[in-house]
């Protein structure tokens, strides 16, 4: 990970595959590598905002945009009424570890909460 961009910014730019399952101006949604639900999707602006802290108003419409993306997604594949979690985290504690925002969206299962 450096300043210049992240893996999330390759996978936008197309230089490394990923497994799309949403698409629009502002967002683009695939696949977690690593899911932690049956249903696990990474929902993503397509501009590089590095944490929740540098969410402004300049940039606040790429998370606005991601919001009405996840309910879309959440209808189409039929999980809006069985329910699911967003979650973004942010830096050390929220171990977060792409410096790139990203709203997980994990569904298909029972979740637990409080979180570990
Ligand atoms: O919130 P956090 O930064 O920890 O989440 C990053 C997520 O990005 C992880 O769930 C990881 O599995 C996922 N990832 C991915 N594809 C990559 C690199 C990371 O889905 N190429």
């Amino acid at each position: 990970m450096n300043e210049q961009g992240t893996i999330f910014d390759q996978i936008l730019a197309g230089k490394i595959p990923a497994d799309v399952v949403y698409e629009d101006d502002f967002v683009l949604a695939f696949k977690d590598i690593n899911p932690q639900a049956p249903i696990h999707v990474l929902f993503i602006p397509k501009v590089r905002i590095k944490t929740h802290n540098d969410i402004d108003e300049a940039n606040m419409e790429y998370v606005n945009k991601i919001h009405l993306a996840i309910n879309q997604y959440a209808k189409q594949i039929g999980e809006d009424k069985n329910g699911y979690r967003i979650v973004m985290n942010c830096n050390e504690n929220g171990q977060q570890t792409v410096n790139h925002i990203h709203m997980h969206f994990l569904a298909g299962r029972q979740m637990e909460w409080p979180p570990g």
